[in-house]
């Protein structure tokens, strides 16, 4: 049994690399954490800003935008062991949706909770009572088993397994697509179905929700509980290299440890392993600051007609009041898929003419606060990715890795693969326990 604390550093501190330096420092050992951004969260950052969309300061009303849209869904596990989810005062979304299809918006609700109330406001007037069945039996069979049990289900496309579950196209192209498609930032549905199968369960068994500071306050709440004397938090501070020996060059500064652990995006772990990591699928976000919402409710609303660039959008606002300043409102708008790849202006044009289609004259009363083109949202799962849920923490002597792209994109993924991966490392360094 070793005698000293061991020592390692983590690159990059997102979720992944949060839990990771948690549970190391839990283990006994020393923690560098090392971050290039000016704040922890990487993903899961949420910026205050004005109206002409120059920082707040402190205390100061503010729109609170997400990088990204983006809920937490209270039932992950990993989010319920790690997270105080009282602190975050988190504000949920009312279970349902509005879809807009047939040149109107149609309530539709719980589905996963309740799915013959989702024919009777949804489908009914459309037929395929079929689909309420299916639905139904869904459910039951995905909540079997731990929490994870659909992440070891059977290897198909989400679209494969939605036909092969029968359910009806108008099923599909009005509720599914639009919902599944912006959670897995996939419209076409290629990502692996034990993803969707994943979601769809933690999305029947708990609340999908924003914290009243932003989504960002999740890692900022992590970063605050790590333990003082253990973990050393360097921001700015981007690694340039790995070197053997578990050594980590910052341009010319170089660090040396027990343990190496790359908690970095996809393309970062790339370039810093020499490995290959899975491609990004990209996803841009609109949000405006808008003087009334075009809902008042806390839904999301899906684009069931599949035309125009908006795949889905929500009134942050409307679900948590601290996302914009008194007499204002935040509407957040995700394009996904082809129209993406347009120039800013073309797509923001675009954007504009489906919503004004949708709300009316107020949209030309909105301002456009902020674009964000997020090339990385998520790792492309389509399979045979997800065959193992979670790739080997381990790379080699003294080199450990975790994120999503190293599991499944999706916040429980990160965090349980980082805490995968300090168990890698306390069980070679024979101290602590294997997790
Ligand atoms: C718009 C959007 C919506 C999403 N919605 C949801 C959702 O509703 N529910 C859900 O579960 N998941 C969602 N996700 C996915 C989820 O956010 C990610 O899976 C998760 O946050 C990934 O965490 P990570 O720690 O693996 O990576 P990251 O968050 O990318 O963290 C990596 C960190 O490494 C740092 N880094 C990179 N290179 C270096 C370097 N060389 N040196 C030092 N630091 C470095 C980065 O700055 C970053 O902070 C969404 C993602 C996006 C983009």
């Amino acid at each position: 049994m070793r005698q000293s604390r061991p020592h390692a550093i983590v690159i990059g501190a997102g979720l992944a690399g949060l839990a990771a330096a948690q549970d190391l420092a839990a283990g006994g050992a020393t923690v560098q954490l090392l971050e290039a951004g000016d704040a922890v969260g990487g993903r899961v950052r949420t910026d205050r800003v004005r109206l002409d969309g120059t920082p707040a300061a402190a205390g100061e009303p503010a729109f609170q935008l997400d990088r990204g849209f983006q809920v937490l869904l209270t039932a992950y596990p990993e989010l319920r062991r790690r997270a105080d989810l009282d602190a975050l005062q988190l504000h949920g979304f009312a279970p349902g949706a509005l879809v807009r299809a047939d040149g109107g918006l149609h309530r539709v609700s719980d589905p996963f909770r309740a799915p013959q109330a989702l024919l009777r406001t949804l489908l009914a007037p459309v037929g395929s009572l079929m689909d309420k069945a299916r639905l139904a039996r869904l459910r039951w069979r995905l909540r079997q088993g731990d929490a994870e049990a659909p992440l070891h289900g059977p290897q198909r496309t989400s679209a494969e397994a939605l036909a092969a579950e029968g359910f009806s196209t108008t099923m599909v192209a009005r509720f599914l697509r639009p919902l599944f498609g912006g959670v897995l930032l996939d419209p076409r549905l290629d990502t692996s179905a034990r993803l969707l199968n994943f979601t769809f369960r933690m999305f029947a068994e708990g609340m999908a929700a924003v914290p009243a500071g932003g989504v960002g306050a999740l890692p900022e709440q992590l970063a605050a509980r790590l333990p003082d004397g253990r973990v050393e938090l360097r921001l700015g501070a981007r690694a340039t290299a790995i070197g053997p020996g578990a050594t980590v060059h910052l341009g010319t500064e170089r660090l040396s440890a027990d343990a190496v652990v790359v908690a970095t995006d996809g393309p970062a772990y790339a370039e810093l392993t020499g490995q290959s990591a899975p491609a990004g699928r990209p996803v841009t976000c609109l949000q405006y600051a808008v003087p009334r919402p075009p809902v008042e409710e806390p839904l999301i609303v899906l684009n069931g007609e599949g035309r125009g660039p908006v795949l889905h959008l929500s009134v942050p606002s409307a679900v948590a009041p601290g996302y914009a300043p008194p007499g204002w409102h935040l509407v957040s708008a995700t394009v996904l898929g082809e129209a993406q790849g347009q120039d800013d202006a073309t797509l923001q044009a675009e954007a504009a003419a489906q919503l004004r289609a949708w709300f009316g004259s107020p949209v030309d009363e909105w301002r456009l606060l902020r674009a964000e083109r997020i090339p990385y949202g998520q790792p492309v799962q389509t399979p045979p990715a997800l065959d193992e849920p979670y790739q080997p923490a381990r790379l080699g002597a003294g080199l450990y890795a975790c994120g999503d792209h190293r599991a499944h994109g999706s916040q429980q993924g990160a965090l349980r693969s980082g805490g995968r991966a300090a168990a890698a490392v306390l069980a070679d360094m024979e101290w602590g326990s294997t997790g």
